[in-house]
């Protein structure tokens, strides 16, 4: 985004943006044209869309995605309800009319087309809406119901310095040559408990979902434990593992698309996962725990008989949720569950996710990158580099200085649709090193912009160890606790 930036303006190039990232639409755009079904419904500078939004659907849209404050149990997001309509279902007057709070009988669904119309303030501000001026958009949102935050009990999984190393050809394409070992995972430690949900976070190449997959027994670990509820299952391949263990540790994945089958109904699918995991005793008893596991997503009885394709993203995905739990998982590793769905579905099926969780004391962990929806639903946070836990803590520890340097730089990188914001910035200079080829000492050393207040070039040489700089938080660096006492917040409200 920085590169394309500096070159529309270095050459005066116009850039058309196309985005569902409202944070990346502010950082990069001057001006805004919202769509929705089809046609544009509102366009204007971008402090005038963000600010004094004059369509329902923008500020449905907002309302959708979790800002800075947002919590999922005192300030839950506020799905937008029903569905996106499809070109050949689009109803009659607003397309937006089935989904708007302010829709008007006889006003909003007459067969006259609405035009865009001009706002009196802001320039070449437009609407395409029938009642923009009779709005109180200064109105408080009718506070969504508060949802009681479930207790959390039990230590379910215990990870205690595990490792996972892979042996790959020096030359992966002729083979032959030495053999190099790629260290993915390195002394990983951590906890999560009985309705707890922990975000993974890191980027590509951190080792979050190489971790997924030895949790899962997709590959088996090459030292140290996984305890799942005390009994060790790091060395067990899944198809090694008792029913019920693969039933307890179940993962959404990140595509609905991929995970299911194009030629099989939806009932049907769920019904196979049922076999799988030996529950129910006939077929009739399978039918009937189908039919709950869909209203537990709340989708519509019915979509037992639709095939995949007749479903939306969203939908899809409740599916590939209705799945994970078809054999009452106690863990879910859910894979960036919801960033290849729309914004406007993200919030319902993340509240999902949080509903199940509280009625079924899920320990949820939620592997992502997206540091917005994990400030959101998290209680605690483990940010990963290079196979490294590098920061663990609970939510409010990790995004409140001190950070671990990687956190810091992070945090920076979060776009945040409030123009009220104000960020620290930080561009990560290069690339992940290979984890075939780390560098010596701390391993985010060749990307570090704290590392000169180390002296004696410790980060250079030396593995920071983990330390507790409070109850819980721990930071794998080098750092004085005097620096980290002066870290001052990455992100803060301009009024602050
Ligand atoms: S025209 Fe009516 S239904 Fe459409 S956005 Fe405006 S108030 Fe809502
Ligand atoms: S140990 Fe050094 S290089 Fe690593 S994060 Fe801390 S300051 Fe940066």
């Amino acid at each position: 985004v920085e590169l394309v930036k500096d070159l529309g303006k270095k050459y005066g190039t116009s850039m058309l943006f196309i985005s569902h990232n409202l944070g990346l639409v502010l950082e990069t755009c001057d001006r805004i044209c919202v769509m929705y079904s089809g046609e544009a419904v509102e366009t204007g500078r971008i402090e005038d869309v963000f600010d004094k939004m004059q369509h329902p659907y923008t500020q449905a849209l907002f309302r959708s995605i979790p800002l800075p404050g947002a919590n999922k149990n005192s300030r839950p997001l506020v799905a937008i309800p029903g569905n996106f309509p499809l070109p050949h279902e689009r109803p009659k007057g607003c397309n937006f009319g089935p989904r708007c709070d302010y829709f008007e009988e006889g006003r909003c669904n007459s067969n006259k087309a609405i035009p865009m119309a001009h706002v009196e303030h802001g320039d070449r501000h437009e609407s395409r809406c029938l009642k923009f001026a009779e709005i109180d958009w200064d109105a408080p949102l009718i506070a969504a119901e508060k949802k009681e935050k479930g207790a959390i009990g039990e230590v379910v999984l215990k990870i205690d310095n595990l490792k996972k190393y892979y042996e790959v050809a020096a030359n992966a394409i002729f083979g032959g040559g030495n053999k190099k070992v790629v260290k993915a995972n390195e002394t990983l430690s951590f906890e999560a408990r009985e309705s707890e949900t922990l975000a993974i976070v890191g980027e590509s190449g951190c080792g979050k979902s190489t971790f997924a997959k030895v949790l899962m027994g997709l590959e088996t670990a090459t030292d140290g434990e996984i305890l799942l509820d005390n009994k060790a299952v790091q060395n067990t391949a899944i198809e090694d593992r008792d029913t019920k263990t693969v039933a307890d540790v179940q993962m959404v994945f990140q595509n609905p698309f991929d995970t299911l089958n194009p030629s099989m109904t939806i009932g049907r699918q769920i019904i196979r996962a049922l076999e799988i995991f030996k529950v129910g005793n006939s077929e009739a008893e399978r039918r009937t725990r189908m039919l709950e596991l869909l209203d537990l997503v709340k989708l519509p009885r019915e979509f037992a008989d639709r095939m995949p394709r007749q479903l939306s993203g969203g939908q899809k995905q409740r599916v590939g949720i209705a799945r994970a739990f078809a054999g009452d998982a106690r863990i879910v590793v859910a894979d960036e569950p919801v960033s290849a769905l729309d914004v406007s579905v993200q919030a319902a099926v993340t509240d999902l996710l949080m509903d199940i969780q509280r009625e079924h004391k899920t320990t949820l962990l939620f592997i992502s990158h997206d540091l917005s929806i994990v400030r959101y639903l998290s209680d605690r946070v483990m940010v990963m580099y290079l196979g490294h836990v590098v920061e663990l803590g609970t939510t409010d520890q990790v995004f409140s200085p001190p950070y671990h340097p990687y956190t810091e730089a992070l945090l920076s990188a979060v776009p945040i649709a409030d123009t009220s914001v104000i960020k620290k910035h930080i561009v990560l200079e290069g690339d992940i090193p290979s984890a075939m080829n780390p560098p010596p000492g701390c391993p985010f050393q060749t990307r570090c912009g704290w590392k000169s207040k180390v002296s004696g070039g410790l980060c250079d040489t030396e593995m920071p160890p983990v330390r507790e700089i409070a109850e819980g938080h721990q930071v794998k660096c080098h750092l004085s606790d005097e620096e980290f006492a002066g870290m001052e917040a990455v992100i803060k409200i301009a009024a602050e």
